[in-house]
């Protein structure tokens, strides 16, 4: 159990207008932040006014990308009480990433208790208008001073909020994506299956490519053979082929995310049949021509689920349900957004409140 100080801003800031707020555009008053050296293990967890942070240029995170993050949401429900969702999987995932990043990390239940603790002082910052929600970013640097390669020694740990608008202001339209076969995402032994913010720095140059070629995101396949569908941008990715769903393994090169381990969950106990084995893409490519390629989508916190409708692939282009939402994605899209904002029974206990 953490002991928390709290310092409260004697400043609040208004709340932005809760129809036009955007994705990370506005922060909280308040931060979460506790520190971490070898002496003391973590210490000095306080809730302070928002702020930026003095940090030693040479601190280890702005020279070697020794940091990771993690991206979860508090909902307002209709009875207008809030609420998080598997947050204790975040937590073991970001245990898992820091491992990988030499990184300290915070025990499970602790990581819980800190997210649950700024929230509920954040509280009138979780919007009320439909799809809109409080974005949570945990994240952890490497703050020693110190240009030699090895693991830092002093850390913070530090949880900032941002109100984030319906991600479909617009209603969900398909998004066309770009198949990527030059650049590389992950491959085995690398970082694929970490949320650590050198994966998408490296990842940025073929957003930028795909937007050149007016595509909205780039589809990723493995690093060794450029042959196996993985991700999606920075969302998981499923393909309902002849009524499987298929998606991509975690075998270290894929992100496990809550969305894409909790979409499993849902189409299984509907009894959907679904497939972890890896899927070339030349599959996807034919069974488009054959009629086959039934529904496309991308999974992840942000958007919950986003439909795909078009597909190219070195020349040849796979357009997929004409354009509209599939009944499966549709399905999954209403089951956990219904969760998620408590219009609908968690009848897989998937919920946890926010005092
Ligand atoms: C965060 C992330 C996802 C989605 O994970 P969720 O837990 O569902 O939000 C997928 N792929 C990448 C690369 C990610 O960073």
């Amino acid at each position: 159990m953490l002991q928390i100080k709290k310092q409260l801003t004697a400043n609040k800031k208004s709340k932005p207008d809760e129809n036009s707020l955007g994705f990370g555009v506005y922060y909280t008053d308040h931060m979460l932040i506790i520190d971490h050296d070898e002496e003391q293990g973590w210490h000095d967890a306080r809730i302070v006014p928002y702020e930026p942070l003095q940090i030693d240029p040479a601190a280890m995170v702005l020279h070697y990308a020794m940091e990771s993050f993690e991206g979860m949401k508090a909902y307002r429900t209709p009875d207008g009480s809030i609420q998080l969702f598997r947050p204790d999987k975040n937590a073991q995932r970001m245990i898992n990433t820091n491992h990988r990043m030499c990184l300290p990390s915070l025990p499970v239940e602790d990581f819980v208790q800190a997210v649950k603790e700024i929230v509920s002082v954040e509280k009138d910052w979780v919007p009320h208008a439909e799809g809109t929600s409080l974005y949570i970013r945990p994240f952890v640097i490497a703050t020693e001073p110190h240009l030699g390669v090895r693991p830092s020694r002093t850390h913070q740990f530090i949880i900032i909020c941002s109100p984030v608008g319906a991600y479909y202001s617009t209603g969900i339209n398909p998004v066309k994506i770009f198949v990527e076969d030059e650049y590389t995402r992950a491959c085995p032994g690398g970082t694929g299956f970490t949320k650590c913010g050198g994966n998408y720095a490296a990842s940025l140059i073929s957003q930028v490519k795909a937007h050149e070629l007016g595509y909205e995101q780039t589809l990723w396949l493995d690093g060794v053979e450029h042959k196996y569908v993985e991700e999606v941008g920075s969302m998981n990715c499923f393909f309902k082929i002849g009524g499987t769903v298929y998606t991509a393994p975690c075998m270290g090169t894929v992100l496990p995310g809550v969305t894409r381990m909790s979409c499993i969950d849902l189409l299984k106990h509907w009894g959907v049949p679904v497939s972890e084995e890896r899927l070339p893409i030349a599959d996807v490519m034919q069974a488009s021509k054959d009629g086959k390629l039934e529904e496309v989508f991308g999974t992840g916190t942000a958007a919950v689920i986003s439909p795909v409708g078009e597909l190219r692939y070195e020349g040849d282009v796979a357009y997929i349900n004409n354009g509209e939402i599939g009944e499966i994605t549709h399905k999954l899209y209403n089951t956990l957004t219904g969760i998620q904002w408590g219009t609908m029974p968690d009848e897989l206990g998937w919920t946890v409140k926010v005092d």
